[in-house]
């Protein structure tokens, strides 16, 4: 990829990069709707991601390009603005570079950029948190400038919450940012405090992308966001994180049961990380795939943020041989299903399950084999 992109880069701009940085999507593998409570959230960085190349310009010009499409869209270099419209893809970049500054770090003067990437965008996999995490290594090699991963992160999430305006928790940049291979990321997200636990190379990760979304998403996020701290001001803690089970059993009679539910989906599911961490560390991967699908259980029965497309998927998935266990992946209410997988699962087992789908829903799924790799880096 490496090559190509200084190919394209050549064929866009007239001459080689001289700064390449990338950077890998994600996937949720578990702990759903855990960030906003304070809990803990584990993920994989993927084997897709984005690229980020850069050269200098002297003449007070930001350009930007995004392959497949050669169209270069120039900016003047300055305090960088929101861009709408087909340019709406720069305030990833731009919102990294207007974030610098926030960090003590010094934007870039003029360069020509070039993004490349292997990794579907707006399917669930986090392409946005991948391509601000290459942005903000390539702008701080270009500037010679260095800073402490942590700090790469928050710049991330910076540019996603103040600049593109996605109000998106540490989960996405935080497993760009710390993913490695054969291990998992583990995200304690009030800290938020990162750390990786090891993942046996033997397991496999197969999205299935429904591509449907509930048409009230938005609405149900913020309703779900609503019970939660609804519940956790009536058991009298600032977040569901520091309540315990027998804390939310004593205080049911208070509760709506659909309040009731949705606690009883994140003390659990916060559980649940904390089981799965102790299970991967034993390398119990029948133990993970258990604790994955009884995830994806409590967010059809209580947290209710699953789907029949996702429930069907699921279903299948956890009948067929080699699959350890599966779960919705991200915020539900539509999108994709994550299973993990021995290698003896393969393209063919993949391609009946998205048939049986197919007969049921109309459509079949988009698949995607993924496994573990490394967080974001500068490759020159
Ligand atoms: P996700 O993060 O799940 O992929 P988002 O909607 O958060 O979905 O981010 C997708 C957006 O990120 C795209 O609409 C586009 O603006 C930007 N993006 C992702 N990949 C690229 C790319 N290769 N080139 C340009 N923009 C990209
Ligand atoms: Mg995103």
């Amino acid at each position: 990829m490496t090559i190509q992109l200084a190919q394209k880069f050549e064929v866009v701009f007239g001459r080689a990069p001289e700064v390449v940085a990338r950077a890998p999507g994600r996937v949720e593998f578990i702990g759903n709707h855990t960030d906003y409570n304070g809990g803990s959230v584990l993920g994989a960085a993927i084997d897709r991601g984005v690229w980020v190349a850069l050269a200098p310009r002297t003449d007070g010009q930001w350009r930007f390009a995004s392959d497949p499409n050669p169209r270069i869209l120039s900016l003047r270099v300055g305090e960088p603005h929101r861009q709408t419209g087909d340019r709406r893809w720069l305030n990833y970049p731009l919102g990294v570079i207007a974030a610098l500054p926030a960090f003590g770090l010094r934007a870039p003067a003029g360069f020509d950029c070039l993004v490349m990437s292997d990794l579907p965008a707006g399917a669930g996999l986090s392409s946005s948190a991948a391509l601000e995490l290459a942005s903000a290594l390539a702008f701080l090699a270009f500037t010679g400038q260095d800073a402490p991963r942590a700090t790469v992160v928050k710049i991330g999430r910076h540019a996603e919450n103040h600049f593109v305006g996605v109000p998106c928790g540490i989960l996405d940049q935080g497993v760009s940012g710390f993913g490695k291979k054969d291990r998992l990321v583990f995200i304690d997200c009030r800290g938020p405090r990162f750390a990786t636990v090891p993942m046996s190379a033997d397991a496999q990760f197969w999205i299935f992308n429904t591509h449907t979304k509930h048409a009230l998403v938005d609405g149900l996020y913020a309703a779900r966001h609503r019970e939660c701290m609804a519940a956790a001001k009536a058991l009298g803690v600032s977040l569901l994180a520091d309540a315990k089970s027998s804390q939310l059993e004593a205080t049911r009679a208070k509760l709506a049961p659909a309040v009731f539910a949705r606690a009883r989906h994140i003390i659990e599911e916060i559980a649940r990380v904390g089981a799965t961490v102790r299970a991967l560390r034993a390398g119990n991967l029948t133990k993970v795939g258990r604790l994955l699908t009884a995830s994806h259980r409590s967010s059809q029965t209580l947290f209710e943020n699953s789907t029949p497309e996702l429930d069907f998927l699921v279903d299948t998935l956890t009948t067929r041989p080699n699959v350890y266990g599966a779960r919705l992946t991200g915020g539900g209410f539509g999108g994709a299903v994550m299973a993990l997988t021995s290698k003896k699962f393969g393209a063919a087992q993949a391609r009946s399950v998205a048939t049986a789908y197919a007969r049921k829903f109309g459509a079949a799924p988009d698949i995607l084999h993924t496994k573990t790799d490394d967080g974001a880096t500068v490759i020159t």
